[in-house]
């Protein structure tokens, strides 16, 4: 395999293979990388641009059944220092994030053993109320989705129907971490299995509501786990006809949970954006993570990602070793000094970027024009 010719497969809009990914993982050094990533992106967006918005993860619930080895949020229902927030003190949190400008909350809990779908449903329908028009929301992730629905003893089509008909618009693909059943078994064998994931996924999608991807890099997770987590999501996208709005990549923290260990550099989580630019060709938006990385998650505006948060808080991350810095204007610097100039966006907007054709080996598709988050 020659570096060469999958350079020209790139430059020719051709779908790249898994091995050819692979073979640039282990062998592109870090300027071909971010110029294969570069070529990719421009498909999709002018070069010198990118977007973001101040958004918080608003955590209403510590308490979780699901004991994941890599957390250092959750608290089983007896333990100490468990919370379930009121319906006002979500709003003191929302209403702190409106103080710094924010437009966006994403809701993030965990497997709460008595929270049902119905529940989910009336608080957000209460806080779309208190702050229509002037924020918007992701509702749950999909992960906290499909349990409830479990909960709850209604499928995910069931779920997402009353989820839908409350109002809800949105949610993410959180807690997808490492989407390999291997890596699931080791690390969370309470939480799902990969295609029951993607189920839910589904169901939301067929439901009418908008998703995301996501994907956390960093704890022991093989190269072949990690390869496999982006291959089902490229299917699935093809499958969805372009159905999730966004890839987010982030760094498992390993501060205060039971599997520790050492972060990883920065250097590793750039490459590893590039390679995901470049692998998921059916992503418009590639998203950088200022949350785990601060100022340096801007360089992946080098390395394909066209779109980053500036958070508030997020408390799973923080308990984790994340901190989070409110200077925005000096973050945002850092992608002028790159030569990237920052547009304030507004949740939910359509990206009107270009849409090319992505060559694969059997078909051809169209990138479909989707949403933006
Ligand atoms: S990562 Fe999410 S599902 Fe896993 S233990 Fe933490 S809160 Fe629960």
């Amino acid at each position: 395999m020659e570096i060469s010719n999958i350079k020209n497969k790139i430059l020719g809009n051709n779908r790249i293979s898994r091995k050819e990914i692979q073979f640039l993982w282990e062998h592109a050094d870090d300027k071909t990388l971010q110029e294969f990533a570069q070529v990719t992106r421009s498909r999709f967006h002018d070069p010198d641009e990118c977007t973001y918005l101040i958004m918080a993860i608003v955590n209403y619930t510590n308490i979780c059944v699901a004991k994941c080895d890599y957390c250092s949020f959750y608290r089983l229902p007896h333990q100490d220092g468990t919370y379930l927030l009121s319906f006002e003190q979500v709003s003191e949190k929302i209403d702190s994030l409106i103080g710094y400008g924010g437009r966006l909350v994403g809701f993030n809990g965990g497997f709460h053993p008595k929270l049902r779908i119905t529940d989910y449903a009336k608080l957000f329908s209460q806080i779309r109320t208190r702050y229509a028009d002037r924020l918007d929301f992701y509702e749950m992730t999909v992960a906290e989705f499909m349990f409830s629905c479990k909960v709850s003893k209604l499928t995910y089509a069931e779920g997402a129907r009353i989820l839908k008909e409350s109002g809800t618009g949105w949610v993410t693909g959180g807690g997808a971490e490492v989407l390999d059943d291997a890596f699931r078994f080791r690390h969370s064998p309470g939480k799902y299995k990969v295609e029951d994931y993607f189920d839910g996924q589904k169901a939301i999608l067929d439901a009418g509501m908008g998703s995301t991807a996501t994907m956390v890099i960093g704890f022991d997770e093989t190269l072949e786990e990690r390869l496999n987590h982006l291959e089902r999501l490229r299917d699935f996208q093809d499958e969805t006809n372009g159905g999730l709005a966004s890839f987010l990549c982030w760094t498992y923290k390993p501060w205060n949970n039971e599997l520790g260990g050492n972060e990883i550099e920065t250097g590793e989580y750039l490459r590893w954006l590039a390679i995901c630019r470049i692998y998921l060709d059916n992503f418009v938006n590639i998203r950088t993570s200022v949350l785990t990385k601060n100022e340096d998650a801007l360089d992946g505006l080098l390395f394909g990602a066209n779109d980053f948060d500036l958070p508030t808080e997020d408390e799973v991350t923080q308990k984790a070793g994340a901190t989070i810095s409110i200077e925005f204007e000096k973050i945002l610097q850092r992608a002028r000094s790159l030569g990237f100039e920052p547009r304030k966006r507004e949740p939910f907007a359509i990206n009107t970027s270009k849409q090319p054709a992505i060559r694969t080996i059997d078909q051809t598709i169209s990138a479909t024009q989707v949403t933006l988050n």
